[in-house]
């Protein structure tokens, strides 16, 4: 017998699509307020919303005629026709969510319009209307939810524990407070309060205010347009950094992102100037023409396509390298004169679900495992690194490295005026704010490593002829590919053949400004870290190589005399990169004029 449900199953049954979790309240609720024109809103929470969830706002009210209606299916204010479904820029126009949360809740809302006097209160439990009573309230509207499901058992039993409910209100809450920077946001927790904004639209307060870390203070603020991209935003100095990448945070068109190509780009910026294994924070926040992306491609919308994965790699790249080539973003004294800013215990950001469950430890030992083991086994690391390469952005054929300068770079060398040096180690310079330390080795690595790899992408490779040819024994069999070690050498400005027994080669001509015993030292450690797996066409893994025999060929040169000083900084202003070796060590450290006077308590 096919009979027509009744009102209240039938809105219990459609109240499940709309509200699963508390989660999904909140998230509803909000969007209605920010709907409403909101300026401040609070959202309090407490079990994890499974008992209580009140979201308060400052937003245009709804007339008391209305407030019945409000809670009707299909009952918005948002569109009329057909036709406004394709303008829509409101978040909510289903008009579904006050009907759905009231069917399974017990739900009180009290509003109030500008124009009114007198406000109302309506309470509705379970979809049935308790009280519509006139009231006097603030401007704006306030609703009130409790005991969520009460009336469904069944549903109550697939919420998770409350730490976990809440932890997702937090995350989504915290989103939404950095991508609406100019919405005053506060959150409380069980009575607690979890975080307010000032809603200034300044977004690195608004980071500080959410994630309550000081050290986001020290965090560089980013700002880069182009014709096709806007990236805002804020990310760390090489000197802050971390383990894994969850203080990495993506806002596409106001969207939080997760996104390989993206992680890409953050990875290309700050390439060679943190140590394998860390993790820069960074949140951008990218605007970009709504053609050229879809988001459409996985049902959170956490995903999304780029139209054009080479320019936003590329984009995001040259935002961080301008960033940090920045003199506010040198690292500074002040970075490691207080150790807790840096050693601070990381805690998890929107990843809650694992903060309220055992895996977080997991991941953590995992991920120091993993620097370990990139520190002491290299072989491994550039097979590791080789695998990670993205296929479809690799480089073909001969491998194509790059050595970029950021299109400008706003430090000025000219201004540095060298000083002397301390322990024959440090050159001392000074500029009209700032004092450096300059590690004399580090730059050498530096230059060293820019020189080699530039031969290496040149077409003329000017070399030296050597009096006394240098003579190698190769252990193994480097395996005979069309593109070898040998051929390798050769595009870094090596002659080298075979000579005499099988596994002999000479080098009758280094590269031009290398002396002898470092382009001896340099073949020595390259051919160390081959075997016949590595892949020399994939340009992570040969600039690898070339980082890594770099560092332990040179030789440091440890007392300097002024022109050799001289020489040296010129030759560091030249690099792409002269701000850290190509480990990721810093060249320069700065003490600005600020962290002396404080140090000496003049302020
Ligand atoms: P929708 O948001 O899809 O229109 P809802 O059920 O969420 O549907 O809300 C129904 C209507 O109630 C909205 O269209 C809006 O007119 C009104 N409303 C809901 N919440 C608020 C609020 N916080 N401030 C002002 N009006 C609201
Ligand atoms: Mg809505």
């Amino acid at each position: 017998m096919i009979k027509v449900l009744e009102k209240n199953i039938a809105d219990k049954i459609s109240a499940g699509e709309v509200v699963e979790r508390p989660l999904s309240v909140v998230k509803e609720l909000v969007e209605n307020s920010i709907d409403a024109s909101a300026t401040s809103i609070t959202v309090e929470i407490k079990n994890g919303g499974k008992s209580f969830i009140r979201v308060t706002d400052n937003g245009c009210g709804i007339l008391g005629e209305e407030v019945e209606i409000a809670f009707l299916r299909h009952a918005t204010s948002k569109i009329r026709e057909i036709s406004d479904l394709s303008a829509i820029d409101s978040l909510g126009f289903r008009g579904e969510a006050l009907a759905s949360i009231s069917a399974v809740t017990r739900t009180t809302l009290i509003t109030k319009t500008e124009k009114e006097k007198t406000g109302k209160k309506i309470v509705i439990n379970g979809g049935e209307i308790i009280e519509n009573s006139v009231t006097g309230c603030p401007d704006g509207t306030t609703i009130i939810v409790t005991d969520l499901f009460y009336n469904t058992p069944a549903r109550r039993k697939f919420l998770k524990n409350d730490g976990a409910e809440s932890g997702l209100i937090i995350d989504f809450l915290s989103e939404i407070a950095l991508a609406y920077s100019k919405l005053k946001i506060q959150l409380i927790n069980n009575g607690k309060i979890i975080f307010s904004t000032r809603g200034d639209g300044n977004q690195k307060n608004t980071l500080t205010s959410v994630y309550n870390r000081k050290e986001y203070r020290d965090l560089i603020e980013v700002n880069y347009n182009t014709d096709e991209y806007k990236i805002t935003g804020c990310i760390s100095k090489p000197s802050l950094s971390r383990t894994s990448r969850r203080e990495q945070v993506f806002f596409v068109n106001g969207r939080v992102i997760k996104s390989k190509i993206l992680d890409k780009g953050v990875n290309e910026g700050y390439k060679e100037r943190l140590f394998e294994g860390r993790y820069p924070i960074v949140f951008l926040f990218i605007k970009v023409d709504p053609a050229e992306v879809d988001v459409n491609i996985h049902p959170n919308k956490r995903e999304i396509r780029f139209n054009n994965e080479k320019s936003i790699i590329e984009n995001v790249r040259n935002a961080i390298v301008e960033t940090l080539s920045s003199k506010k973003s040198l690292v500074e004294f002040s970075d490691y004169y207080n150790p807790k800013t840096i050693y601070e215990k990381e805690t998890p950001l929107f990843l809650h679900e694992e903060k309220s469950t055992d895996n977080i430890e997991q991941v953590d030992i995992k991920n120091i495992l993993k620097s370990k083991r990139c520190e002491s086994e290299s072989k491994i690391s550039i097979n590791e690194e080789e695998k990670k390469t993205d296929n479809n952005i690799e480089e073909e054929c001969k491998p194509e490295l790059k050595l970029e300068r950021p299109n400008h770079i706003p430090f000025n060398f000219e201004e540095l005026q060298i000083l002397g040096s301390i322990f024959d180690t440090y050159i001392t310079c000074v500029d009209s704010n700032s004092f450096y330390l300059i590690d004399q080795h580090a730059a050498q690595e530096r230059i060293f490593y820019e020189k080699l790899v530039s031969e290496y992408l040149s077409d003329t490779k000017p070399g030296q002829v050597i009096l006394t040819p240098i003579t190698v024994d190769v252990p193994i069999s480097l395996g005979e590919n069309s593109y070898n070690w040998l051929d390798s050498l050769r595009d870094m400005g090596y002659v080298i053949d075979n000579f005499g027994p099988d596994n002999s080669y000479i080098i009758r001509e280094i590269p031009f400004f290398m002396e002898i015993s470092e382009a001896e030292n340099f073949v020595k450690y390259y051919i160390e870290q081959l075997d016949e797996n590595i892949n020399l066409r994939n340009s992570v893994v040969i600039d690898k190589l070339i980082m890594r025999s770099c560092k332990s060929a040179i030789k440091a040169h440890d007392k300097l005399s002024h022109q050799e000083k001289v020489a040296l900084l010129n030759e560091l202003s030249h690099c792409k990169n002269p701000f850290s070796c190509p480990h990721g060590r810093p060249t320069f450290l700065r003490f600005s004029i600020y962290d002396i006077e404080k140090m000496f308590k003049r302020v």
